[in-house]
């Protein structure tokens, strides 16, 4: 029985064979005329291997493209992935970080002929402080974990030079799970810090817990429920009251660019997540860029070398690099950073300009809002606080039924859909976390939301259709512990 009615069906693409299996003996994808001269057979560099597929050039070919179409991105449809911010990125981006000079630069050139990059690092940073408020900026984390990872040790490193090294990290119970981990590979201990109802920090708690030991509060804001903290800078004040320090994770800054900045509201260290807010392309692992920037009291703990100007004589200043620096934490990463990531960002900033950048907040905002206001009634809100750039809905409404988060992301591949973020963060049961980014168009989520209200139709009338999803793809429901704890990682011959 095909469960779909429409034009969902087995498609000969969804039934793409194994290149072992298709493979017939003697085929060649290349076909040269015969030799005129004597051969003379280059050594051998490896015996032949042992049931290697032979096939056709245009077999390979339409093996490899099409399996190219298995994978689902931001280039093909929605994808309210919550908290990766997965925004569309601009091909221009694209054309820039492959100009002659860029997309070639090696980064073992010596610093006299990579004047254009630094330069392009010099102005990027400055962008970035003006869009965070901070005083500097180092651009050498990966990602925005490394970025977390840098900025905690940054703070160890300047509670010791004051004297006052601490032993804990607060951190809310709706964090993302890389600043406990963050915390912990830093050799701070973790301490939990209740949400209060409406989804923020609760500030009794944060009372009672932030003393003497404390290092800092790792706080997101918006955080992952999106939702504002506005309490900020009652918070910041009682951290710094009492010796600790501030850590903003900014992964979250797509709901604040051009509207408000970190530094204003007392944060004293944060990374931004240039392959979510900045729109370099990002999935599979990378490759990211987490820059961190600081208030001036950190700036000496930079991970070496540091961007500075120098002025030499009346012109501007140019940007060089600095590594006698002895208080840095030192290097983070090889070289200084995902390059090509700066000149997409870069490009990114420029091509919007201030009023793009805010007017992108603000659709941002606006599209997730707009989600809310309509699957509300169909799906629980796990909060009355007003949204951000996500929102966060809950399955209280299709557990009774024993569908569940999960159940529902799996049937939105049938509708065509990358899911949202399943059962995150922890704090709300069942989530379903949809942060749909300014990318998309009123279309685009009338059209989500048209599956979303489907799903929760069937989730009453048919309940087994989705707990069995997805129906369409080429494989179905895995068996997702044995996939995580035994995953079989290469085809052996039978
Ligand atoms: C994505 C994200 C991170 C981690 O960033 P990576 O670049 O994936 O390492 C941290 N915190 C939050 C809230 C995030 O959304």
């Amino acid at each position: 029985m095909n469960p779909l009615p429409s034009r969902a069906a087995r498609h000969i693409v969804q039934n793409e064979p194994l290149l072992f299996e298709v493979s017939a003996p003697g085929k060649r994808g290349s076909q040269l005329a015969p030799l005129d001269v004597p051969i003379a057979a280059p050594p051998a560099v490896r015996g032949a291997i042992a049931g290697f597929p032979e096939l056709s050039e245009l077999e390979v070919i339409r093996h490899y493209t099409r399996l190219s179409t298995w994978n689902y991105g931001v280039d093909t449809g929605l994808y309210p992935l919550g908290s990766c911010t997965m925004k569309y990125n601009a091909r221009v981006n694209e054309l820039v970080s492959r100009l002659e000079g860029l997309g070639d630069a090696h980064p073992l050139q010596p610093e006299h002929l990579s004047r254009g990059a630094l330069a392009i690092m010099q102005q990027l940073s400055r962008d970035l402080l003006e869009i965070t408020g901070m005083a500097a900026i180092t651009l050498q984390p990966a990602a925005g974990a490394q970025g977390e990872l840098t900025g905690i040790l940054m703070i160890r490193a300047a509670l010791s030079a004051r004297g006052d090294a601490r032993r804990t990290v607060l951190i809310p119970d709706s964090a993302h799970g890389t600043n406990p981990a963050t915390a912990a590979i830093a050799g701070y201990q973790v301490q939990n810090l209740k949400s209060n109802p409406d989804g923020t920090v609760d500030m009794s708690d944060l009372n009672r817990l932030m003393n003497g030991e404390v290092a800092a509060l790792m706080l997101t804001n918006p955080n992952t429920l999106g939702i504002f903290e506005e309490d900020i800078h009652r918070i910041a004040d009682l951290v710094h009251e009492r010796g600790g320090l501030l850590y903003m994770d900014g992964a979250n800054m797509n709901a604040l660019v051009g509207r408000s900045r970190p530094g204003d509201f007392g944060v004293d260290v944060m990374h931004l997540n240039l392959h979510k807010t900045f729109s370099t392309p990002h999935g599979g692992g990378g490759p990211g860029s987490g820059p961190v920037a600081v208030k001036r009291e950190l700036e000496p703990f930079l991970p070496i070398p540091v961007l500075v100007t120098r002025h030499d004589g009346g012109d501007d200043g140019r940007p060089d690099l600095d590594y006698a620096r002895p208080h840095s934490i030192g290097r983070v990463r090889a070289f200084h950073g995902n390059f090509g990531m700066f000149t997409r960002a870069l490009a990114y900033i420029m091509a919007n300009g201030c009023d793009g950048l805010k007017q992108t907040t603000e659709d941002a905002v606006l599209n997730a809002n707009y989600l809310r206001q309509k699957l509300e009634g169909d799906y629980a809100i796990a909060y009355a606080t007003p949204s951000m750039h996500e929102v966060v809905l809950s399955d209280a409404l299709q557990a009774p039924h024993g569908v569940h988060t999960g159940d529902i992301a799996k049937r939105l591949i049938d509708y065509g859909f990358h899911p949202y973020t399943v059962s995150f963060p922890l704090v709300v049961r069942g989530a379903m976390m949809i942060e749909p980014t300014e990318s998309a168009s009123r279309a685009d989520l009338d059209d989500f939301i048209a599956a979303m209200r489907a799903i929760a139709e069937e989730a009453r009338t048919q309940p087994e259709l989705v707990t069995s999803a997805p129906h369409t793809t080429k494989i179905s429901r895995l068996d997702e512990a044995a996939a995580a704890r035994r995953p079989i990682l290469r085809w052996r011959p039978a």
